[in-house]
């Protein structure tokens, strides 16, 4: 992929971004280091990087298409439906026991997603909550 000075700020905000931004966020960003980048350039470039293999596109359920670098570590992700925060865990048992449930199937587990969508435990609450 040829690599514009458009797409090189994009790529530079997607890398520095670790809060997996939809693109409007991603826009606000590189906008502000280039005036001149557009949405819809923001768009095609964030689905070029898809199809490149570059970024990874995540579904929160909250309506928007969020955008991160494909980290060399695999993690998965918890997301507090209050405050829209999304949380990067790994946990080994979980890892094992996806394999485990693939191999009783007959595969062989090559990729996976997990997204824990929940609720800070009371107690624990910053003063985050939107409604
Ligand atoms: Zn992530």
């Amino acid at each position: 992929m040829r690599m514009t000075d458009q797409r090189r700020v994009i790529a530079g905000v997607i890398e520095d971004s670790n809060d997996h931004p939809d693109v409007e966020e991603l826009y606000r960003r590189a906008s502000a280091i280039d005036a001149r980048i557009s949405l819809s350039t923001v768009y095609r470039t964030v689905n070029l990087f898809e199809e490149a293999g570059l970024v990874t596109k995540h579904d929160f359920k909250d309506g928007r298409a969020r955008f991160e670098l494909i980290p060399d570590e695999h993690h998965d992700h918890l997301i507090d439906i209050r405050s829209g925060k999304v949380i990067e865990f790994r946990n080994e048992e979980i890892e094992a026991i996806q394999d485990v449930i693939a191999r009783k199937l007959g595969y062989r587990l090559v990729d996976h997603r997990l997204e824990l969508y929940a609720v800070p435990i009371e107690g624990g609450e910053k003063g985050k909550d939107k409604p």
